[in-house]
C-alpha cells in the first residue's frame, strides 16, 4: 500500500481538486450498450460507504428492472471520516449523521431495517436476525468491520471506559469528555494495531489533533504518547514525522514496534514492552486503544466465517478477486465483498470503499446483461488528514490493474504515466495549511454526496 510514498515534487492545488473530483466523478459513465436488466435482485448488507455507493450505483447503471435491496440496522449512518474532529471540539457526532432517505427516493432502493445473521450461498439467500429470508441473484457484502477484545479490555470497557472510538458514535463523544476533563500535565495514551486496519493515516492524525487540542486548551505539560504495534508510521510518513517532530515536539511522543500491551481499565494503567522489548509502565488520564480488527462476521462461528468467506490466511478479511469483487472463497457463488471487509490490495478507507463499490456494481450489471467484468478497473484514494484545528495534509494514489498478477496495484510512480488521464502516482502534500483544511470540507462533502446523495 503506498499511502506511504513522500511527495517529490510541489503539486498544484487546483490540478489536485481536479483529479479528485475526477476519480469520483469518472464512475458516474453509463458502462455498457446491452439491453435492460428485467427481473433480477441484488441484496446489499450494510449501508456503510461502500454498501450505500453499490447501491445507488446499481440502480443508476442497472436501471429500474434491476431490483437493488438494502439491509441495515442503523436508522442514521455516522460517518468516521472527520470523526477526529469531534476530540477537538470543531465538529459535533450530530454533524456526522446522515440520512439515506434519498437512495430509496431518487434512485428507488429498497431498504430493509436489520441485521443478515446467515447467508445459504447454495439457495441465494440470506437470513435476517428476525428470521426474514431474502432471495438474490447477486449479494454484496459490506458490513465493515467489528473490534477484538484486546489488551485485557472487554467491549464493555471500550463502551464505558476506555475508547477506541474507531467507529464513530458515542464512543467517539465518550472519548470527547475524557480529553475536556483533562488537566495539563496529564497523559492521554492511545495505541496502533498492526496493518491492515481501517484508515491507514486515521491514527497519527488523531494523534495530531489530541494534542493540538490539549496544548491549547490545557496547557502546554500534557503528554499524548503514541503505541505503535508497526514497525513504522504507516501513511503519510513524511507529514506525520515534521508533526511529530516538529509542530507537535514535546507534546506527542511516538513509539514505533511497541508489543505486550496490556490495559487496566479501572486505573487507567498499562504496561508494554517498547521496540527492544524492554519493559514500560505508564499512568494515563485517557486512554485510546485502537484494538485489531476483522471483518464484521468473521470471528469464529461469526456470520461471515459459518459462510466460509473469511478466507484471508489470518481468517479475519474477505478475499475477493479485483475485477468483480467476487469472493474467492466462493467463485460463481454470485457472492461479492466490498469495503473494509475485503481483502483487495487497496488500503481500508472511506474513499476507497466507494471506489470498489463502483467497480463492483459495474462488474454485476455487465455480468447481470451476460458480459464480462471491465478488464482493466481504475481506483483512486484520497485522503485528508487534519494536523491541527485549522491545518490539515493530503495524500492521493491511483491504484491500477496488474493482469499478471490479477490485483490492484498502485500506478507507476514518476508522474508522467497517465491511467485515464490521471497522474500515476502516488503524492502526499508538500505543504501542512489552512488551504488543505479548507480543501478537506470540499472533499468530504462531494464524497459523501457521491455516496448517497
Ligand atoms: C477516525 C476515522 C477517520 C477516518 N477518516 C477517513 C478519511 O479521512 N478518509 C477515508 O477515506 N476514510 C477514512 N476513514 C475510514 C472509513 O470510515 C472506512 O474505511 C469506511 O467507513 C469503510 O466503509 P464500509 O462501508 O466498509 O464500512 P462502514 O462505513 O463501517 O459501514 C458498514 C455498515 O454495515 C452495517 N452492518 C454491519 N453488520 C451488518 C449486518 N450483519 N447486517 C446488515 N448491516 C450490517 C453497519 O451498521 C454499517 O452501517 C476513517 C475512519 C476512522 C475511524
Amino acid at each position: 500500500m503506498s499511502y506511504a510514498t513522500r511527495l517529490d515534487a510541489a503539486l498544484n492545488r487546483r490540478q489536485w481538486m481536479g483529479w479528485t473530483a475526477g476519480g469520483l466523478a469518472a464512475a458516474l459513465l453509463p458502462r455498457t450498450g446491452r439491453g435492460a436488466i428485467t427481473g433480477k435482485k441484488v441484496v446489499v448488507v450494510g449501508a456503510g460507504m461502500a454498501g450505500m455507493t453499490a447501491a445507488k450505483y446499481l440502480r443508476l447503471w442497472g436501471g429500474s428492472g434491476l431490483q437493488v435491496t438494502l439491509v441495515e440496522p442503523e436508522t442514521l449512518y455516522t460517518s468516521n471520516i472527520m470523526s477526529n474532529l469531534v476530540l477537538n471540539g470543531s465538529r459535533s457526532v450530530g454533524s456526522l449523521r446522515y440520512a439515506r432517505d434519498t437512495l430509496a427516493s431518487k434512485y428507488g432502493v429498497q431498504r430493509v431495517t436489520g441485521s443478515v445473521a446467515a447467508l445459504n450461498a447454495g439457495a441465494r439467500s440470506v437470513t435476517l436476525a428476525d428470521g426474514t429470508s431474502l432471495a438474490y441473484d447477486r449479494l454484496v457484502l459490506a458490513p465493515g468491520v467489528s473490534f477484538d477484545e484486546a489488551y485485557g479490555l472487554t467491549q464493555t470497557d471500550y463502551d464505558t471506559r476506555t475508547p477506541h472510538a474507531w467507529r464513530a458514535g458515542a464512543q467517539t463523544t465518550l472519548l470527547r469528555n475524557q480529553l475536556v476533563a483533562m488537566r495539563n500535565g496529564d497523559t492521554f495514551v492511545m495505541s496502533i494495531p498492526k496493518a491492515p486496519y481501517r484508515c491507514p493515516p486515521g491514527p497519527y492524525e488523531r494523534a495530531c489533533v489530541v494534542a493540538d487540542y490539549l496544548k491549547k486548551a490545557k496547557g502546554s505539560n500534557c503528554k499524548v504518547l503514541v503505541l505503535d504495534e508497526n514497525p513504522v508510521i504507516q501513511a503519510e510518513r513524511h507529514t506525520f514525522e515534521q508533526a511529530f517532530g516538529q509542530i507537535h515536539a514535546g507534546v506527542i511522543r511516538y513509539e514505533a514496534g511497541v508489543s505486550g500491551l496490556r490495559i487496566d481499565a479501572a486505573s487507567r494503567q498499562l504496561s508494554y514492552l517498547d521496540a527492544v522489548l524492554a519493559p514500560h509502565t505508564v499512568q494515563a488520564q485517557a486512554v485510546n486503544p485502537i484494538p485489531p480488527h476483522r471483518a464484521q462476521g468473521s470471528a469464529p462461528g461469526g456470520w461471515l466465517a459459518r459462510a466460509g468467506l473469511n478466507n484471508s490466511a489470518d481468517g479475519r478479511w474477505a478475499v475477493v478477486d479485483v475485477l468483480s469483487y467476487e469472493s474467492t472463497a466462493l467463485p460463481g457463488s454470485g457472492i461479492h465483498v466490498i469495503g473494509d471487509a475485503a481483502s483487495c490490495g487497496l488500503p481500508k478507507a472511506g474513499h476507497v470503499a466507494n471506489q470498489e463499490a463502483k467497480i463492483c456494481a459495474d462488474a454485476i450489471v455487465r455480468l447481470l446483461q451476460n458480459g464480462q467484468p471491465d478488464p482493466q478497473p481504475v481506483a483512486n484514494s484520497a485522503c485528508y488528514s487534519p494536523i491541527t484545528a485549522s491545518t490539515a495534509s493530503w495524500l492521493t494514489a491511483t491504484y491500477q490493474y496488474d493482469p499478471a498478477e490479477r490485483k490492484m496495484k498502485p500506478a507507476i510512480a514518476g508522474g508522467k504515466t497517465l491511467v485515464n488521464g490521471v497522474p500515476a502516482t502516488a503524492i502526499e502534500s508538500a505543504t501542512i495549511d489552512g488551504d488543505n483544511f479548507k480543501n478537506m470540507g470540499t472533499w468530504f462533502r462531494t464524497l459523501m454526496s457521491d455516496t448517497l446523495g
